[in-house]
């Protein structure tokens, strides 16, 4: 058995893992790298293998740092593409937004490029790729074993990070020997709002995780709600706007759940609340299709035909027009819009309106990249662009660290350890270097065998 890493090794983006076993290829992810733009373009045109000798692809999430080259691939792979069923209804949604993505941004290049004779691009890949990649999804429940290749079995356990993630457990048989390779996709927290926590993992050989949040504490989850009640009354007393730019996927949802709740709970007075992303919209239907994805709590509401994400006051928000008119009303409300990192979508209208004023809050609710709009923000740079026009940057600006979606160093540990006497190897993936080096020191520490962080392109024989 083979182990080659090509994406996420050493950095958070791009998710690409191969295993050679039994001389079939399973490839785990096909994520798309998010960095610099040349960078970026090169690296998800250029597939580092060969896609017509895959033989089954595994796919452990929806986020398109993981799912969001399966177009590119599926231009030359025709085979099975394995992942939870709700997994592949929100890569339905959201590898569609990201075609339209790519093709703005090949749009984009091709007017400043035409100005210096350079030739045209095309999109990286359009929405008809997306279809076509699509049609080979085969989905599976969690806990249904299915073999995918010669001497390989697929499972899908809980991995608690976002709707349908899923860790990848695969039972190897080659040369009569049985070994058990589980990939841990995004680990969640193990306390959160909306899903069931990850589940341990269960006597596995090797384990390949993710290390994000390798050596960073977050805040306690249960503080979060408490926080977002005292910044929605200042803003509102203020007679202040709140602008949250959030993730389509969870966060949106989980933000819409908490205010929800203050709400009953007579924690925050009834105002209007915008959900003003249709991409977000349309997230929010695919919970209901997916109770066994859900914490019980959410559940209970299915059961009973009713809807956690509904309240007095709250519009979801899709037409343009609609979105517009949010502009006009003076009064206090919340508006919760996208993209979460401030880099393209409805949120930059708001925040252009809305910066400004003092009143307003803006509240930081997730993960910020260095070079984005949001990390500028969450820096309390003075002044920033938006639209190529630079603002001073008069409303209050509030970081809430507690939503993340991934588990933090003391989460990882726990996850790693609810598996540790029958590991023989341990790699470490998807951090940047320091978080996964401080992340081995942990393991190193509570005794685990063999830790290796590889780099990029590293080939390992197991
Ligand atoms: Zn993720």
């Amino acid at each position: 058995m083979r182990l080659w890493f090509m994406g996420a090794a050493r950095t958070v983006t791009g998710s690409m893992h191969l295993i050679e076993v039994n001389g079939s290829r399973v490839l785990l992810e096909c994520g798309l790298f998010q960095g610099p733009r040349k960078e970026s373009a090169e690296r998800n045109r250029a597939l580092p293998f060969a896609p017509e000798n895959i033989d089954a692809v595994v796919l452990s999430h929806a986020h398109i740092d993981h799912s969001g080259n399966l177009p590119t691939l599926a231009k030359r792979y025709d085979g099975n593409i394995y992942t939870t069923f709700a997994t592949r209804d929100l890569c339905s949604l959201m590898l569609m937004d990201s075609a339209h993505i790519q093709e703005k941004d090949a749009d984009w290049v091709n007017r400043h490029e035409e100005l210096e004779g350079e030739e045209r691009i095309e999109p990286l890949y359009t929405p008809e790729d997306v279809q076509k990649a699509l049609s080979q999804f085969v989905s599976i429940a969690y806990h249904r074993p299915l073999p995918i290749a010669d001497g390989v079995t697929l499972t899908f356990i809980d991995a608690g990070h976002v709707l349908g993630s899923a860790q990848v457990v695969l039972d190897v048989r080659e040369n009569g020997v049985e070994r058990r390779v589980v990939f841990s996709g995004d680990i969640g927290r193990r306390h959160t709002t909306l899903l069931r926590p990850w589940e341990p993992v269960p006597e596995a050989d090797i384990l390949i995780m993710e290390s994000t949040y390798g050596g960073r504490e977050h805040g306690p989850f249960a503080a979060m709600a408490g926080h977002l009640a005292d910044v929605v009354n200042r803003t509102v007393a203020r007679g202040g706007k709140i602008i949250i730019p959030s993730f389509a996927l969870e966060r949106a949802q989980e933000i819409v759940f908490h205010l929800r709740n203050l709400l009953k709970e007579g924690k925050i007075q009834p105002l209007p609340v915008y959900v003003d992303s249709p991409l977000a919209v349309n997230i929010t239907d695919v919970f209901s299709l997916h109770p066994d994805c859900l914490a019980p709590e959410i559940n209970q509401f299915y059961l009973k035909r009713e809807d956690p994400f509904s309240f007095p006051g709250l519009k979801y928000v899709t037409e343009v027009e609609d979105s517009k008119a949010i502009n006009d009303e003076k009064t206090p409300s919340v508006i919760i819009s996208a993209s979460g990192m401030c880099e393209a979508g409805r949120i930059l209208h708001h925040l252009r309106n809305n910066i400004e004023n003092e009143n307003n809050t803006i509240l930081i609710v997730g993960f910020q990249a260095q070079h984005t709009l949001g990390r500028r923000l969450v820096e309390h740079e003075p002044e920033v662009k938006i639209f190529g026009v630079p603002y001073p940057v008069m409303a209050e600006v509030v970081v809430l660290n507690g939503y993340s979606g991934h588990a933090d160093k003391h989460g990882l540990l726990g996850y790693a350890k609810s598996t540790k006497e029958s590991l023989s190897r341990v790699f470490l993936v998807h951090g940047d270097p320091d978080q996964s080096q401080k992340l081995a020191a942990t393991l190193q520490s509570e005794g685990f065998a063999r830790i290796h962080v590889p780099e990029l392109g590293e080939r390992v024989e197991l």
